[in-house]
């Protein structure tokens, strides 16, 4: 009989690593949580024609990495190859901007999915946390949403990565300055492919990674010497904002972004130890995407973090997270009597809000044993018919290997004293 394996480009989160996973989106969301955004939870899938639209025609993640297709009922769909432009279509759709409390603040995790060549930290399925303010230009908010996802990297133990800003104008100035990069790009030694991206959206050539291409840029002019007053001291404030708040930064007058959609701000989170594929993270203002897809002026900002690659940075810095293990007690029963009296007694004690599991299957004492142990309990439950017999179980801490009788009728209670006991302790 033939085999599966998951599809090229993705893998299995499997326990134990699937903690970390969980442990990583959860700290990438705390700090906006925190903030006031809310969660939102969007289709895997949309009409092709919005990411066209909203992500840009011209960018590789539309015309070579997304993965469309016809429906049987004739609709064109693909699955989802970011979150800002159906975050968006969805609080349109919604009138969540007619609310009349601007900016609409929204966060959300998932899977998100590209056709790219797969490699470390590249990955056709891969999860990301996004946050998305929609309807406000306040430079607050550009430096409110760097700061939140700075405060999810540090608070995860990260410190090997650095933040890029740099503003890519508006639609007042970006257009003069548009003409004026083409101009410096068609003198150059250029392939086709990129001659035409010329044409289309001239800020991406700036990004090309090619020693041949980065070669040739020097001298190119760059947005940061063309921005109009508003841009200038709006980027200024942004900067100013970031320092009070004590968030390292560097200029990146070259960083312009993947996607089509981006003014002003834009922001990327990288990281050295990973490689080719180093960006942890990244975002800024998108101030006209609101009108590209249909909808009124919004000017809005936002990010998203890539969860796969904090965990493989998390790796790389030996960054280990304090994980709770799956369970704190364990239950050992020998014979049936005990079976159904510790499972009794196992539900008791998850509804009272600790952690617990049972050796299933009839295991015998020693291998349940190797269970206890193996499951990071830090106590088992065990008894037998003799303690039945005398209402008690063996409380046995595996720690330190001391073991008591505990009246069953009290099993609940001392471990839920000892369990938090033993927290306070170790916290101190
Ligand atoms: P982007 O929208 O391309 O800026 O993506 C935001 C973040 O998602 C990146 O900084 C990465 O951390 C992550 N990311 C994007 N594409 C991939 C991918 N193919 N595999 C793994 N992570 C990705």
């Amino acid at each position: 009989m033939r085999t599966f394996q998951a599809p090229k480009g993705t893998y299995d989160l499997l326990p134990p690593d699937s903690a970390r996973y969980l442990a990583v989106r959860e700290a990438l969301a705390l700090p906006a949580r925190r903030a006031g955004y809310g969660y939102v939870e969007t289709p895997g899938f949309e009409e092709v024609e919005l990411f066209a639209r909203g992500v840009g025609e011209s960018t590789d993640v539309v015309t070579k990495e997304m993965y469309a297709f016809t429906t049987k009922g004739g609709d064109e769909l693909a699955l989802r190859p970011e979150g800002t432009a159906s975050v968006l279509r969805a609080a349109l759709e919604a009138n969540l901007h007619k609310a009349g409390n601007l900016p609409v603040k929204l966060w959300y995790s998932g899977s998100y999915y590209r056709y790219e060549r797969p490699q470390k930290g590249r990955y056709r399925h891969f999860s990301q946390v996004g946050a998305e303010a929609i309807g406000a230009e306040d430079p607050h908010l550009d430096a409110e949403l760097v700061i939140l996802a700075d405060d999810g990297f540090r608070s995860l133990g990260l410190r090997d990565y650095r933040l890029l800003l740099n503003s890519l104008g508006d639609r007042k100035c970006r257009p003069a300055y548009r003409e004026l990069l083409q101009e410096f790009l068609r003198a150059l030694d250029l392939d086709e492919a990129t001659r035409d991206r010329i044409e289309i959206n001239p800020l991406r050539v700036l990004d090309d990674k090619r020693e041949s291409v980065q070669k040739q840029l020097t001298g190119a002019p760059m947005m940061r010497d063309h921005l109009c007053q508003e841009c200038r001291d709006y980027h200024e404030r942004v900067r100013e904002l970031l320092t009070i708040a004590e968030i390292p930064f560097e200029d990146d007058p070259k960083l312009v972004r993947g996607l089509d959609y981006y003014t002003r701000t834009t922001f990327e989170f990288v990281h050295d130890g990973l490689g080719a594929q180093s960006a942890l993270g990244g975002g800024g203002r998108y101030d006209g995407l609101s009108e590209m897809i249909g909808g009124p002026e919004l000017p809005s900002v936002g990010w998203a973090l890539g969860v796969d690659r904090t965990v493989l940075a998390l790796d790389e810095e030996d960054v280990r997270l304090d994980l709770a293990p799956p369970v704190q007690v364990y239950a050992v029963p020998l014979g049936e009597e005990a079976r159904r009296a510790l499972f009794s007694v196992v539900t008791e004690l998850r509804r009272a809000g600790v952690t617990a599991d049972f050796a299933f299957g009839g295991k015998g004492l020693k291998n349940a044993m190797k269970s206890a142990n193996r499951s990071g309990a830090r106590f088992a439950l065990v008894a037998g018919e003799r303690d039945l017999a005398e209402n008690v179980a063996q409380l046995k801490d595996l720690e330190s290997g001391e073991q008591a009788p505990v009246a069953l009728d009290e099993v609940v209670s001392r471990l839920r004293s000892r369990l938090t006991l033993t927290t306070v302790r170790e916290a101190q």
